[in-house]
């Protein structure tokens, strides 16, 4: 008898008719798409690819979404789940959706866990309740208020979001928005690129006090908190067999500057970003990752990218 492993289902695939969406993506996708199956040999994930804007709806409107079904199913994949792996996995879940943490500082506190994680996985420890221990740990600083109050104290360190801001002028989004919206933001990012420094100074402080005003995620938090479980749920974060978690953090840390920056320059003078815009853009910005992914510079450490990833929140 073939033995059966676990399989999961959130409610956002649940509640997804594909047959309705038309947007760009879906027209040209293979029939099926936007469903993806994370099939692991012990181990199914349903799930949704982000590049399709109903999927990315909702995946991230609904403060349910991730209520997840848990059923059984013969394998299909022929990798495995690592119990390490597994559990750093759950571990950044757990930081991800724990209640007395803001966002910032949940993506604080996974990057604590993956630095602590890389040494141990260097110096060949790999029992998954040192994770387990580590987790827990850290919410147990986060309730107390002490996480909060380290990352207050982070060193900023502004080069590196300005190199960040310089690069989004290299992106090139395939946005489903009415021409002149398009245009605007398109055109607000090529001159990123080309910005001399003092400009470019400025326009990140801009940005940076127009994030911070973002009527729609002050008023659906849920949004960007949807964003960071999807991430960590669909690519089982860090990643199967990866071996550079600071790698894998600096990507995740720079989607997240990105979307901020993007949702701020979406917005107008009174801080409104219309909801569809907001799904556009995060759903065309996974699009283009996807295709070009965000990469450590060449003979770093672990450390050096995850303390620039860091740096971005
Ligand atoms: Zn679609």
């Amino acid at each position: 008898m073939m033995e059966m492993i676990d399989h999961y289902q959130p409610d956002y695939v649940v509640r997804f008719d594909a047959d309705a969406c038309q947007c760009p993506a879906c027209q040209q996708a293979p029939e099926g798409w936007p469903r993806v199956n994370v099939a692991l040999k012990n181990q199914q994930r349903e799930s949704l690819a982000m590049a399709c804007e109903s999927a990315a709806k909702a995946i991230l409107l609904d403060p349910e979404a991730f209520n997840l079904q848990v059923s059984h199913a013969e394998p299909q994949g022929e990798q495995m789940l690592s119990p390490w792996d597994e559990m750093l996995n759950q571990q950044c879940i757990n930081l991800a959706v724990h209640p007395s943490m803001p966002l910032e500082v949940s993506l604080y506190a996974i990057g604590v866990l993956l630095s602590k994680a890389q040494h141990y996985l260097e110096k060949g420890e790999s029992d998954p309740m040192l994770l387990l221990a580590m987790g827990e740990q850290l919410a147990m600083l986060a309730a107390e208020g002490i996480l909060e109050q380290q990352f207050g104290e982070l060193p900023p360190i502004p080069q590196n979001s300005l190199a960040a801001l310089k690069e989004m002028g290299q992106l090139r989004l395939a946005l489903n928005l009415p021409m002149a919206e398009k245009m605007g933001v398109m055109l607000k990012l090529s001159e990123l690129a080309i910005m001399p420094t003092s400009r470019l100074e400025e326009r990140l402080k801009e940005l940076e006090l127009a994030d911070r005003q973002v009527l729609l995620f002050m008023e659906q938090p849920q949004i960007m908190r949807n964003f960071l479980i999807y991430k960590l749920y669909h690519d089982v974060f860090p990643g199967v067999a990866c071996v550079n978690y600071g790698e894998a953090y600096l990507q995740l840390a720079t989607t997240f500057f990105r979307i901020r920056m993007l949702c701020a320059l979406g917005t107008n003078g009174e801080g409104v970003l219309p909801t569809q815009t907001a799904l556009v853009l995060i759903s065309a910005l996974s699009a283009w990752e996807l295709e070009h992914p965000v990469t450590a510079e060449q003979n770093t450490t672990s450390d050096y990218s995850l303390l620039c990833g860091l740096s971005l929140l």
